[in-house]
């Protein structure tokens, strides 16, 4: 690939960004309550103040652990209202703050940007929550050591039982199939219908020359399953190269993943993780 299209691929990553309130109709702002997070919601209907929270630090925690870096996104269903969700506007995922994380509707639109530029990739998010009401929160990263088995046909599989979520293995996303020739990004919603559909009942879906998505019923469990990908990646390969790999079983994996995967255990790494990143704002 040429370095000129090499640079418009991670030109369009980065930083095809619109601003929204050019394609987003508003409502009517009432005069009392402009200065207010979003003039249309009563406090009542406001995301939980912790659920803001938690999601500033696990875009924090993401970027650390090293899971993302300048790009990738993890997203939060919102606790109020089932067909909206919690997305920063565009910018790194290190660098969030309370104050960048917006609304969007089932579709992928802001409910009300203030003229912030919002990720591409959105509609990743906005598909998934779609297909899948029993998702809470949702990662998107390019994390390195996965993208080798989205384009070798080697199956990213549990090797040990903290990435037992990954089960009999992660399916692949092609996205040849269907939309033929792209620039790899799923920017729009036909593209995350046909990522939802990959990911199926799963917890994690590769993109085949891009990256991957994982899903939880929470921001700690899908933090927990993105930052364990990314390692059992890292194991996988190293493995390989000793000898062939004797991976958990469907059966052990249904079995630790209940254990490593539950509430009571995931809360341990997440606040070990948080000390790292200190207050936020
Ligand atoms: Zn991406």
């Amino acid at each position: 690939m040429s370095k000129f299209k090499l640079a418009m691929i991670v030109a369009l990553c980065a930083a095809v960004v619109v601003p929204a309130f050019t394609r987003t109709p508003q409502a009517p702002a009432s005069s009392s309550a402009a200065s207010a997070p979003d003039p249309k919601l009563p406090d009542s209907k406001l995301p939980d103040p912790k659920l803001v929270e938690d999601l500033v630090y696990a875009n924090r925690i993401l970027s650390d652990q090293g899971v993302v870096d300048a790009f990738g996104q993890v997203s939060a269903r919102d606790d109020k209202d089932p067909n909206r969700f919690l997305l920063a506007r565009s910018v790194a995922p290190a660098l969030v703050t309370k104050a960048d994380i917006l609304e969007f509707d089932r579709n992928g639109e802001p409910i009300d940007a203030r003229g912030r530029a919002v990720y591409l990739e959105r509609f990743i998010h906005a598909a998934i929550y779609r297909a899948r009401p029993d998702v809470k929160a949702i990662v998107h990263s390019h994390s390195p050591a996965v993208i080798p088995f989205g384009v070798t046909g080697t199956i990213l599989r549990p090797i040990y039982h903290m990435s037992a979520f990954l089960g009999a293995g992660a399916p692949v996303f092609e996205i040849r199939n269907g939309a033929g020739m792209t620039n790899m990004l799923i920017t729009d919603n036909k593209l995350g219908d046909a990522l939802a559909k990959s990911l199926g009942g799963g917890t994690v879906v590769l993109m085949r020359g891009h990256g991957s998505v994982a899903v939880g019923d929470s921001i700690l469990q899908v933090v927990h399953r993105a930052i364990y990908t990314e390692v059992n990646a890292r194991l996988q390969a190293e493995a390989a190269r000793l000898g062939p790999i004797n991976f958990l079983t469907p059966e052990e994996a249904a079995k630790a993943d209940a254990q490593t995967d539950s509430k009571a255990s995931i809360s341990r790494p997440w606040e070990l993780w948080k000390s790292r990143i200190g207050k936020i704002e």
